[in-house]
C-alpha cells in the first residue's frame, strides 16, 4: 500500500513528498521519523470540511495533540485552523510557546495538578475538559482565586465497549476516565458545576476509545450523549451550547484494515447526532471532534538501517531475524499493543514481498517489533520504512538504553526540513548532576 504522497520512482526508491528515501536516510541518519506534510494538512482540511459540510450548526475540530506534538505541528494545526487538545502542562507549555491562541485550546486528563490548572487558567485555555468532581472543585477555588472565570466541558462515560484494545478503550463503564451517565452521577456533577463560583459550564465530552475501524461505537456515543444533553435539560433547565464526541477514528496500517472513510465517518456521527437532536426537541450545540491517529498516522514513516540478519534452523523451517537500528524506544507500539506495521524496502520498494521475516529492534529486550512479516528479499545495510507511524510513536519515544531519540523532518515537494534535531550523547547527559563524594577517588 501507499498513502498520501508516497510513490515508487524511477529508481524503485520510496519517495516522499517528493523526497527519495534512500536520500533522507543518508542525510539525516536512522532512525528517521519522515513526515508527509502536505497529507497532514489534506488530512486537517478534508476532516473539517466533511463535518461543516453536513452539520447545520457550528464545527470546531481539535487535534489531539498527544498523537504528535511538536512545534511545528503546533504551527501547522494553527495555520489550517483547526484547534488542540492538550493533556498535560508539558504539552500546554509547547502550544503556548509556539504561539497558538490560547482560546483554542482544550485541556483534557484525568489528574490535573494544582499547577497545571492553574498554569491553564491562567493563560486562558479555551475550555477545561473536566473528568471528575474532585476537579471541578479544585478548578473552581483555583479560578475563582484568580479572579476569573473557567469554561469547562464536563467528560462522561457513555458506558459502551468500543471492541478494540483494552488499552486503548476508554468509554466503557468501568474506565478511568470521564464520569458515569448511568449511575446519575454525571448529572449530579452538572449540577455542582452550574452552582460553582468561577466556572462556567458549557456541555459535555466523550472519548470512546481509538483505532476504531467503524463508526457503530460512535453512533452510539453520539445518540447517548444526546440523551444526556435532554436530561440535563430535564433536570435543570440548561441547554448545553458544547457536545465533544472526542477523537478515535482508526486508521490503515496494514493494508487488510478498513477504516471508515473522513465521508463515511461524518454521514455517520452526523446523522445520529442530528437524529438524536430532533427527537429531542434541541438546538443545534457546536459539534466538536478531537481526531488524533486520523490526522497523522498515515503521513508518518520510519526509516530504519538494517544491521546483522540471523537465520535459525529450525525443525520445520528456517527462521529469519533482522535487527534493525531502533525497536521499543521509538516504536513501543508492538510491545504495548501487538501493533502490526506494513514495511517496504526502500530501496526496493516494489519487489515481491514472498519471503516472511522477524524485524526485531536492538535493545536489550526481546522486543520484537513485526513478527512474521511479509517483506521478501533483505539485506544487512537495506533500509527498512515502516508505515503509519505518524501517530503515538515520536511521542511515545524514550531514551531506554540510552538511545537518542530519532530526528524527525517534514517533507514537501522535495524538501526536508528538521522539525526535531535528533538527541545528542551530551542531550542524554543534561539532567546530570553529580555530588561532590561521587567525585573524591
Ligand atoms: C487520545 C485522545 C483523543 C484522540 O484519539 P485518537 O484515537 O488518536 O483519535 C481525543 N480525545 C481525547 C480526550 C483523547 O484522550
Amino acid at each position: 500500500m501507499l498513502l498520501g504522497t508516497q510513490k515508487i520512482n524511477a529508481q524503485g526508491h520510496l519517495e516522499i513528498g517528493g523526497c527519495d528515501t534512500l536520500a533522507l536516510a543518508a542525510e539525516f541518519g536512522t532512525p528517521l521519523y519522515v513526515m508527509d506534510e502536505a497529507l497532514v494538512r489534506e488530512n486537517c482540511r478534508r476532516f473539517t470540511q466533511v463535518f461543516t459540510d453536513r452539520y447545520p450548526g457550528e464545527v470546531e475540530v481539535s487535534f489531539a495533540g498527544k498523537a504528535f506534538l511538536t512545534m511545528a505541528m503546533v504551527r501547522l494545526v494553527q495555520q489550517e485552523g483547526l484547534a488542540l487538545d492538550v493533556a498535560s502542562g508539558g504539552e500546554l507549555y509547547t502550544a503556548l510557546k509556539a504561539g497558538f491562541p490560547a482560546e483554542k485550546i482544550l485541556y483534557h486528563g484525568n489528574f490535573k495538578s494544582d499547577e497545571e490548572l492553574a498554569m491553564g487558567v491562567a493563560a486562558g485555555v479555551g475550555r477545561f475538559v473536566v473528568d471528575n468532581p474532585y476537579e471541578l472543585k479544585r478548578l473552581s477555588e483555583l479560578a475563582a482565586a484568580q479572579g476569573k472565570t473557567q469554561a469547562i466541558l464536563l467528560r462522561v462515560t457513555p458506558g459502551i465497549d468500543p471492541h478494540t484494545h483494552a488499552k486503548i478503550s476508554t468509554g466503557q463503564e468501568d474506565s478511568k476516565f470521564g464520569i458515569s451517565v448511568s449511575s446519575g452521577l454525571a448529572l449530579a456533577t452538572v449540577q455542582e458545576a452550574l452552582s460553582l463560583p468561577g466556572i462556567d459550564f458549557k456541555g459535555i465530552h466523550c472519548h470512546i476509545g481509538s483505532q476504531l475501524l467503524d463508526s457503530h461505537t460512535h453512533e452510539d456515543a453520539a445518540e447517548i450523549m444526546v440523551g444526556f444533553v435532554a436530561a440535563i435539560r430535564e433536570a435543570t433547565g440548561f441547554v448545553c451550547t458544547d457536545l465533544d464526541i472526542g477523537g478515535g477514528l482508526g486508521v490503515r496500517y496494514l493494508p487488510s484494515h478498513n477504516p471508515p472513510s473522513y465521508e463515511e465517518f461524518a454521514d455517520s456521527v452526523v446523522s445520529a447526532v442530528v437524529g438524536a437532536l430532533e427527537k429531542h426537541a434541541l438546538p443545534f450545540p457546536r459539534l466538536m471532534l478531537e481526531p488524533g491517529r486520523a490526522l497523522v498516522a498515515e503521513a508518518g514513516t520510519t526509516l530504519y538501517t538494517v544491521g546483522p540478519i540471523k537465520k535459525i534452523e529450525l525443525a520445520e523451517r528456517t527462521k529469519t531475524f533482522v535487527s534493525v537500528d531502533g525497536g521499543l524506544s521509538d516504536n513501543p507500539r508492538p510491545v504495548m499493543y501487538d501493533a502490526r506495521y506494513s514495511v517496504l524496502v526502500a530501496g526496493r520498494a516494489a519487489q515481491a514481498t514472498d519471503t516472511t521475516v522477524t524485524v526485531s529492534g536492538k535493545h536489550c529486550e526481546t522486543d520484537l517489533l513485526f513478527p512474521e512479516l511479509a517483506l521478501g528479499e533483505v539485506h544487512s545495510g537495506d533500509i527498512l520504512a515502516v508505515q503509519t507511524t505518524g501517530a503515538y510513536n515520536h511521542g511515545m519515544a524514550s531514551n531506554y538504553n540510552r538511545f537518542r531519540r530519532p530526528a524527525v523532518v517534514f517533507v514537501h515537494d522535495g524538501q526536508a526540513d528538521v522539525v526535531w534535531e535528533r538527541e545528542s550523547y551530551d542531550d542524554l547527559l543534561r539532567q546530570e548532576r553529580l555530588p561532590q563524594r561521587f567525585l573524591e577517588e
